[in-house]
């Protein structure tokens, strides 16, 4: 027997017009890449949004067809998540820092029509344009009068004009909640990047789900302030879950200085806040020589890497602040685990709710996840077995877009490349990665990139890459090398012939010569004897 209940398909259409129509005057606020505030509401960007699903109607594209934007935190990027994504299209949030090529690989990769951008951008898509014959139209995010002439880019429209003459009323479609509504790429391990291709259905999940008290706790009576970008798993689905709760949005764009973030946070009232611990690094290193103090900041979810402990102290003690650990990652759309309290810890001493809230957390309704050994054997929960994280859930991904090898599942798990452990209650703790990458910044550098451009070098016979600890960075690369018999390189020299290949952040900090890399039984490098050996080194300039 079947339910008697109404069925309607999950929509990201639906989350804007909710906004719009019960939450019109909450206002969505923008730094914008021309260095001013703007303001806007929930009911303007809904209109702005029908014009873009309008705008695009008339551009020819197919049900599904990509759009991409290469954009800062801001109220046109907002438009165009529900526009874009409302009408059908999916929108593809390309990360502006990497390297040009790498842009250009992804653009092509998932093929898309358009490419919505901000002009500060400008130079990317001068040197991509050529290289990416599938996409249609140029958009840049900004006013007529502000889009430069002779930039060489043919097809080439500011978004004002673009949106202007279309109509800000719209018939929303409906379709297959499982549709696609949005891409994002993430940095492999091996090759290629690979993207996560979210659908309506798991979006909408996902934007229940982060709002819930355990999780976000987002309200109505929140104005948040994402730093985590919007071109990083959708600024991990705050835009969906403000919708959805009718919270105020506070947008950072390109000013992610501690001053900038500050200010922001200060003049809109800001009670919720969301970043990497870099961001946070820069924020509190402003505030504290000035004494300067939070008014209305009342939480924040730090992740994408690990919350350092002085970080979680110095928010909690000195300025009040709740912090929560959150882990995710970008083919989990990208919440899997955050770091709440139980009913039970709230008598515990400081020191221990402290202990409990460092760990990674607990999952969240809709992911379950355990850890197995290397032979795939599940592990005890009891705090101290680690093993491989595997996790399910109706907001994983169960592939990555056009990929060519299997599905990456194992008995319907995704291996997420991390190592846990999970205690009695529950939480989760990350102790090592297995996967091959640095993060640092919050951003991926693969250690396979780093050493295969090493070892194009003619004086290089092997080369590892591993991530050294940096108190800003989290992490930064080096470099190890061995040279070949009789052949000699310089450390600056090696350094210098990274330069134009990857982008300059994800160049190594350091090159450390020495004879040997040690080898495993099957001739692959062991990074973690090798980390062993390393032990005592530091980085230049700590
Ligand atoms: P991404 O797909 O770029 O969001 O990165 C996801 C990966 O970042 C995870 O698999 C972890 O390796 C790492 N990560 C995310 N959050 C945390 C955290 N709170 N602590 C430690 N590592 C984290």
């Amino acid at each position: 027997m079947l339910g008697l209940m109404q069925s309607h398909p999950l929509s990201i259409s639906s989350l804007i017009e909710f906004a719009a129509g019960k939450h019109g005057d909450t206002e969505i606020v923008s730094r914008r890449v021309e260095g001013d505030v703007h303001r806007s509401n929930w009911a303007t960007v809904a209109k702005r949004a029908r014009k873009v699903a309008n705008a695009l109607g008339g551009e020819g594209l197919a049900f599904s067809d990509r759009v991409a934007t290469l954009a800062w935190n801001g109220y046109r990027h907002l438009e165009l998540y529900f526009g874009v994504s409302g009408v059908g299209q999916v929108l593809h949030t390309i990360n502006p820092r990497l390297h040009p090529d790498q842009i250009a690989w992804i653009a092509n990769h998932a093929e898309d029509r358009m490419v919505c951008f901000d002009l500060s951008f400008l130079p990317i898509i001068q040197a991509i344009h050529a290289k990416c014959p599938l996409v249609r139209k140029w958009v840049a995010l900004c006013e007529a009068k502000a889009l430069p002439t002779e930039t060489g880019i043919p097809n080439l429209v500011s978004y004002e004009a673009w949106i202007e003459p279309a109509p800000d009323q719209f018939d929303w479609p409906s379709f297959d909640e499982n549709s696609a509504s949005s891409m994002c790429y993430t940095s492999g391990t091996t090759g290629n990047p690979k993207a996560a291709l979210y659908s309506h259905r798991s979006t909408i999940l996902h934007a229940y789900a982060a709002a819930l008290p355990d999780v976000m706790n987002i309200s109505a009576r929140d104005a948040i302030l994402p730093v985590v970008p919007m071109f990083h798993v959708n600024a991990w689905g705050i835009p969906y879950s403000a919708a959805a709760t009718g919270a105020k949005l506070v947008f950072p764009g390109p000013a992610l200085d501690g001053q900038s973030v500050y200010e922001l946070i200060e003049g809109e009232g800001v009670t919720f806040a969301a970043g990497v611990p870099t961001v946070w690094q820069m924020l509190l290193g402003h505030m504290k020589p000035k004494g300067l103090k939070f008014s209305t900041l009342q939480r924040t979810v730090i992740g994408g890497s690990a919350c350092p402990p002085a970080m979680m102290d110095t928010f909690m003690k000195d300025y009040g602040v709740t912090v929560l650990h959150a882990w995710g990652m970008t083919e989990l759309s990208p919440l899997g685990t955050l770091g709440t309290l139980k009913f039970k810890h709230t008598r515990l001493s400081h020191e221990d709710q402290r202990h409990i809230l460092l760990k990674q957390g607990r999952c969240i309704y809709g992911i379950d996840m355990k850890i197995v050994d290397d032979e795939g054997k599940s592990q005890p929960h009891d705090g101290k077995a680690f093993g491989n994280l595997m996790v399910k859930g109706p907001w994983v991904v169960r592939d990555y877009y056009k990929a060519d090898g299997p599905s990456p599942l194992v008995d319907g798990w995704f291996p997420t490349g991390d190592v846990a452990t999970i205690d009695p209650d529950g939480y989760m703790q990350i102790t090592d990665r297995s996967k091959d990458v640095i993060k640092s910044g919050g951003e991926w550098i693969s250690s396979i990139d780093i050493e295969n451009i090493a070892m194009a070098h003619e004086a290089v016979a092997m080369a590892a890459c591993v991530g050294m600890p940096h108190p800003k960075w989290d992490e930064r690369p080096i470099v190890v090398v061995v040279t070949k018999p009789g052949a000699t390189v310089t450390r600056e020299a090696l350094l210098a012939f990274y330069e134009g290949k990857i982008a300059k952040w994800q160049v190594p900090d350091d090159v450390v010569f020495v004879e040997t890399i040690p080898l495993g039984a099957t001739g692959k490098m062991l990074k973690t004897k090798l980390r062993e050996q390393l032990h005592g080194y530091r980085l230049p300039g700590l």
